[in-house]
């Protein structure tokens, strides 16, 4: 009896040291990829379970982070991940700026996560009615930096123009593609994550009307 009870408890901190492994793993691509969609189910629905937002979590992550997905999105202020992926502290690495586009500072930050902090899943969120892609369509001569901007983001165009439909919503897709094509073929560090280590670069689309956010091809 002493004997199976032994046996049950070496059983029982085996499972728990196990659990624990797991929890603080690296998520893969995929798995990274379904929590996120199921958080942005819940925001959807409003039935939003707001984790990692409390003391607990505050300091838990003081010392160090895991998080598990990069989001590289428009600094637009309707489209916040934490919020609309209902995440909390410490579970998302984010690159904001208009027409979440890529320079070297951008690159840099996502290569820090993907390689100091094991992330492999990079999701490049585009949005509905997004300005700065407007404002590119528009064209002109824009005041300040908003010209390097928007010349960052023109290419998109061209191939959107061959697309029926609303032309603003098919250069969000062709620029959110685009950006994510860019991540995805960059040479010096990413592609050896991606081509051997699991890392994914997946483009999306967030509806400003329903805070639905979709992968696309
Ligand atoms: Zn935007």
């Amino acid at each position: 009896m002493k004997k199976n009870k032994f046996v049950f408890l070496v059983a029982l901190l085996l499972t728990s040291v196990t659990l624990f492994a797991q929890h603080n793993a690296s998520l893969s691509a995929d798995e990274a990829l379904k929590k996120l969609m199921e958080g942005n189910n819940r925001f959807v629905e409003f039935k939003q379970n707001h984790p990692h937002q409390n003391k607990a979590r505050l300091e838990e992550v003081a010392s160090t982070q895991k998080p598990f997905a990069i989001i590289v999105g428009c600094s637009d202020s309707r489209v916040p991940p934490e919020i609309i992926f209902d995440q909390g502290m410490g579970d998302l690495f984010i690159i904001r700026n208009a027409g979440n586009v890529i320079d070297d500072f951008a690159m840099a930050s996502i290569e820090y996560a993907v390689e100091h902090l094991g992330v492999r899943l990079i999701v490049v969120l585009g949005h509905e009615r997004c300005g700065a892609v407007d404002a590119t369509i528009k064209g002109g001569k824009l005041p300040g930096h908003l010209n390097r901007l928007t010349d960052e983001i023109k290419p998109a165009i061209q191939s959107a123009k061959r697309v029926t439909g609303d032309l603003l919503t098919n250069v969000i897709y062709s620029n959110t593609k685009r950006i994510a094509l860019q991540i995805n073929s960059s040479e010096e560090l990413l592609k050896e994550f991606v081509e051997h280590k699991g890392l994914k670069v997946i483009p999306a689309y967030y509806d400003l009307d329903t805070g639905k956010a979709e992968v696309f091809e």
